[in-house]
């Protein structure tokens, strides 16, 4: 298939060879057409797969092939992105691909000044990207004209539910005076997901990349254990100055944890910056500068910063927090081993991780093999760990249900005692979990668990 067969307009066919695209990717193929022929669009693909181009370049020659039918200044497209530097990709595809047309966009994000985009919505707009909730500000002020709106993208659309962006999105579909096409694209098919299409869309063509078993095999991944935050810096910071990393990107389950983190190897002398959602728009555009530009060897992220960037290739991907949902692991880890490259995934764990651990092992059908580095093992035994294990919320006991128990903050096994006899009564045991090979502790099976 090439980019031929969809009828695009010689300036965008030519934009598209400009950018070096020599054919469409599967979820272009499988979205272009349906999309053009106006149809409302559910499509699901991993990130990097290409869904950005999916939808911007038939928005594009939408505008371009005739004029509103309706009167108004306001936006023909209207993109909703869960984050900023989602819209600004947006942005920047929509100029790659529109540099050779006359089409007027602009974005809407947080974190930025209110007057240039004023300006931007008082004048004539084509097509505008936006996040949910500045979008809604100006909604609120009724700055923004919707009367021309005909096609209405949800970008990232997992990643906005997690984000708690389905009412302020239903908000704004609510507002738009008719309905529009709509065109749902996700990096991950769940559920919630499916409710949220089947509320809002009408009839869609589905695409749906098989996603399922991502192939990782371009990427090691290891499993550390560690005792408390002081053995996990100690550990980090030797994993740093190992000669086989180049860039890494270091994941921390909260904003000001990031912060701390990048602070401290700051101060170790590793070049890093960190990324998050309480950095300024600005601040946050020169991170991932420097760091594409190689001045930045380290990266401090939480997920919901790093989601559906597209950062280049990275050689290594440290877990420093677990994520807290298992399929954040798959994302994270997909950041290396990219475009052919090798990568490495190392995730370090505390015994209060291991839940979270279950539930990636869950996901990827397989268990983990543990690495020690020597000089720098963990202090704990399996006893231990299968005291932790067992001690997880079994069913009747009162402390902690429903609840993770608290992350690695210099204790371990904080809980201990008491735990005989309470594993887990029906999950299994040994086999598909129970993984020969569990170096650290001397290769007897694991107890299975699963939440
Ligand atoms: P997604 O939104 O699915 O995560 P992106 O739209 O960010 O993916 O695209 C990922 C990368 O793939 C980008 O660098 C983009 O330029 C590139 N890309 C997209 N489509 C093609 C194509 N047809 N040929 C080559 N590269 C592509
Ligand atoms: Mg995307």
């Amino acid at each position: 298939m090439s980019f031929t067969s969809f009828n695009l307009k010689p300036a965008i066919l030519q934009a598209i060879q400009d950018a070096g695209f020599t054919a469409p990717s599967p979820i272009q193929a499988q979205t272009i057409p349906a999309i053009l022929q106006g149809k409302d669009v559910m499509a699901c693909a991993q990130t990097g797969t290409g869904k950005t181009a999916a939808f911007v370049l038939p928005c594009l020659q939408r505008v371009v092939s005739g004029p509103s039918a309706r009167q108004g200044h306001g936006p023909r497209v209207l993109v909703l992105t869960p984050t900023r530097e989602l819209a600004q990709q947006c942005m920047d595809n929509l100029k790659l691909f529109g540099k050779h047309l006359s089409v007027r966009s602009g974005v809407v994000i947080g974190g930025v000044g209110y007057g240039p985009q004023y300006q931007l919505l008082s004048r004539p707009l084509d097509i505008l990207v936006a996040t949910p909730g500045r979008l809604i500000d100006h909604m609120n002020e009724r700055r923004v004209d919707f009367s021309r709106v005909e096609v209405l993208v949800l970008d990232e659309a997992d990643r906005m539910l997690d984000m708690g962006f389905l009412k302020p999105v239903e908000k704004i579909i609510a507002a738009l005076p008719s309905r529009p096409q709509i065109l749902l694209f996700s990096a991950t098919f769940s559920p919630e997901v499916e409710k949220v299409a089947s509320r809002t869309l009408q009839n869609p063509h589905r695409a749906q990349l098989a996603a399922a078993k991502q192939d990782h095999s371009a990427i090691t991944q290891h499993v550390f254990h560690v005792d408390n935050t002081d053995h996990k810096q100690n550990m980090l910071s030797h994993l740093l100055k190992q000669n086989d990393v180049d860039q890494v990107i270091i994941f921390s389950a909260t904003k000001h944890g990031a912060d701390r983190l990048a602070k401290k190897l700051q101060q170790q002398g590793f070049s890093t910056g960190a990324l998050h959602g309480d950095m300024k728009q600005n601040q946050r555009k020169r991170t991932l500068d420097s760091l594409h530009a190689g001045r930045l060897k380290v990266l401090v992220a939480t997920d919901v910063a790093a989601r559906g960037l597209d950062v280049k290739n990275l050689s290594h991907v440290i877990n420093y927090d677990l994520p807290n949902l298992a399929e954040d692991y798959t994302h994270r880890i997909g950041r290396t081993g990219r475009g052919g490259a090798v990568g490495v995934a190392i995730s370090l764990v505390s015994p209060p991780d291991l839940p979270l651990l279950r539930d990636i092992e869950k996901r990827l059908g397989k268990p983990f093999t543990f690495s020690k580095i020597e000089g720098l093992e963990s202090s704990f035994t399996e006893a231990d760990f299968r005291r932790i294990v067992s001690a997880e919320a079994p069913p009747g006991r009162p402390k902690q249900r429903g609840q993770r128990p608290a992350r690695s903050q210099g204790n371990h096994g904080g809980n201990s005692g008491g735990g005989q006899g309470q594993h887990q009564g029906g999950r299994t045991h040994g086999n598909s979990h129970g993984g020969g090979g569990n170096r650290s502790f001397g290769g007897r099976p694991r107890r299975s668990f699963s939440r």
